[in-house]
């Protein structure tokens, strides 16, 4: 499988930056270069500029049917370069082909979605206090998009961004992932290869930094959207308030997981791993800090350790691994760092806490018990293959432990009870909650979190809206 020498997307052109620079991709799985991803200056983003706000008027204005047909088309071409496209992705990003054809194919289904959304941007007539008076509020496109995505999700964490600018007729620039620069870049080539006008989608890479501090105050951009940690998040989104831009963010979690004694055990052991496992932890909605019930604590622990030692981590060439190596080298010292300090403040290891090998950036699953409150791993995002697993003897305490964080992204619980179901639902300070499955990530269904987790969300009609803005007329006669 040969892997491209990615370039920016800028007017409608693939081409290299104006200054020739490039940026090395490594493949995480050997630690060597895999290719190059051209590195945005300030005359590249110049041109993206221009380009995305000269295109913007005759967007905007676009049907929302032609809109949607060229989306549709877009979508059937991810769908049909699937197999290329997730190849690539399990290069740069390392997680197992499945996994990776899952997430492009799911991304379709998000194109999809937003596309027939897009065509149910109602505004609305406002019943008036005088017969000859008419009250209208006017939905339309907010205008120029700056877009910022992280790695973990080559193709999803575009997607969603995208599909609901373009649906809501809004131009945009994307600052892709430098680390996965291949997959989100097939990903634009769908889009151009549908018929989306040059200029209404452009892509590039750089130095994240710059290139957000340059293009967030820009006059042009009128929205921002942000995936990745809460310190940047609240950082970009300082940025965006100077300049008076709304900006959704997509930002960390640290999911609380109950499982109460009234629970299916052994299918919450199996749903619990494969998520937590899955991408090798570096998700945002990944179950991290568990509360088990103390009478089946022991059962669940027990099981939970089997499970993580059966998965087979390995190369994605590998067709029977099951989860990757990390994406990042720097994740691995960050991880043995936070193993180190729960084990020396009294936590117990049951198993995993280590990098696999020297090559390449695999990492063991790991499961810690008893880990006291304090330590780094049951605060901060681990953002890798480790779980915080603590019991808990009643519904007031393990409440109290779920909302003990700033974050409130993912929550999930385990019961049999529909009335504790009910109470959880109400007192779970989170985004979102999964009770008796995984059930997040939908197109059409809210993905976002509260708190420091983020503002807004990026899926459901409420994420088309974050991309419009609501105009009020009111007209006598
Ligand atoms: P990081 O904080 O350095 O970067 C996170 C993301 O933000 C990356 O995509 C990076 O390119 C981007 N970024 C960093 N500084 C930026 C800036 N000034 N302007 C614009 N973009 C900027 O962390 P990392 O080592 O890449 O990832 C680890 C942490 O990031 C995790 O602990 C996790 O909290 C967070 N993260 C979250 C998600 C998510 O899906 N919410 C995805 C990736 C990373």
């Amino acid at each position: 499988m040969s892997y491209p020498d990615v370039e920016l997307f800028i007017a409608g052109e693939w081409r290299p930056a104006k200054s020739l620079a490039k940026l090395e991709v490594l493949n995480p799985a050997t630690g060597t270069a895999l290719g190059t991803v051209s590195r945005a200056g300030k005359e590249d983003l110049d041109a993206a500029l221009k380009a995305a706000e000269s295109i913007f008027d005759e967007w905007k204005h676009t049907s929302p049917m032609l809109r949607c047909q060229i989306m549709r088309r877009a979508a059937e071409l991810l769908r049909a370069r699937a197999d290329t496209i997730a190849e690539q992705m399990s290069l740069e990003q390392g997680k197992p082909f499945a996994q990776a054809k899952g997430e492009t194919s799911a991304g379709a289904d998000i194109i999809d979605w937003f596309a027939e959304e897009g065509r149910r941007a109602y505004g609305r007539v406002i019943p008036a206090r005088e017969p000859d008076v008419t009250q209208l509020t006017i939905k339309e496109a907010i205008g120029p998009v700056a877009a910022f995505t992280p790695w973990n999700f080559p193709i999803n964490q575009v997607v969603r961004k995208l599909s609901a600018a373009l649906a809501s007729g809004c131009s945009i620039i994307v600052k892709g992932p430098e680390e996965t620069p291949a997959s989100p870049a097939a990903l634009v080539g769908c889009f151009a290869d549908a018929g989306v006008p040059a200029g209404v989608v452009n892509l590039v890479y750089g130095d994240p930094a710059e290139i957000s501090s340059y293009l967030i105050p820009h006059p042009v951009i009128r929205k921002v959207s942000f995936t990745g940690s809460t310190p940047v998040g609240k950082l970009l989104a300082g940025l965006a308030g100077q300049h008076m831009k709304p900006a959704t963010m997509e930002l960390g979690g640290h999911a609380p997981v109950l499982v109460f004694d009234d629970a299916d055990v052994d299918d919450a052991v199996s749903v619990l791993a494969a998520s937590k496992f899955r991408n090798a932890g570096q998700v945002c909605v990944s179950p991290t800090r568990f509360m088990i019930q103390s009478s089946v604590s022991e059962q669940f622990i027990d099981k939970f350790v089997r499970k993580a030692e059966s998965i087979k981590v390995g190369p994605a060439s590998d067709a029977a691994s099951e989860m990757g190596p990390l994406a990042n080298e720097r994740r691995i010292p960050a991880l043995e760092h936070m193993i180190a300090d729960a084990v020396g403040q009294g936590a117990t290891l049951r198993t995993g806490g280590k990098r696999i090998g020297n090559e390449g950036w695999f990492f063991e699953p790991t499961v810690l018990t008893d880990v006291p409150v304090q330590t780094e791993i049951m605060n901060e995002e681990p953002f890798g293959p480790i779980v915080a697993i603590n019991t808990f003897s009643n519904d007031d305490e393990a409440i109290a432990e779920a909302n003990r964080l700033s974050f409130g992204l993912a929550a999930y619980a385990w019961t049999r009870s529909s009335s504790r179901s009910q109470r959880l639902q109400h007192e779970i300070q989170s985004g979102m909650i999964s009770i008796n499955h995984i059930g997040l990530s939908l197109p059409e269904v809210p993905f976002g979190g509260i708190g420091d987790s983020g503002i807004g969300t990026e899926g459901g009609a409420d994420a088309l809206e974050a991309y419009l803005q609501t105009r009020f007329v009111t007209r006598k006669g």
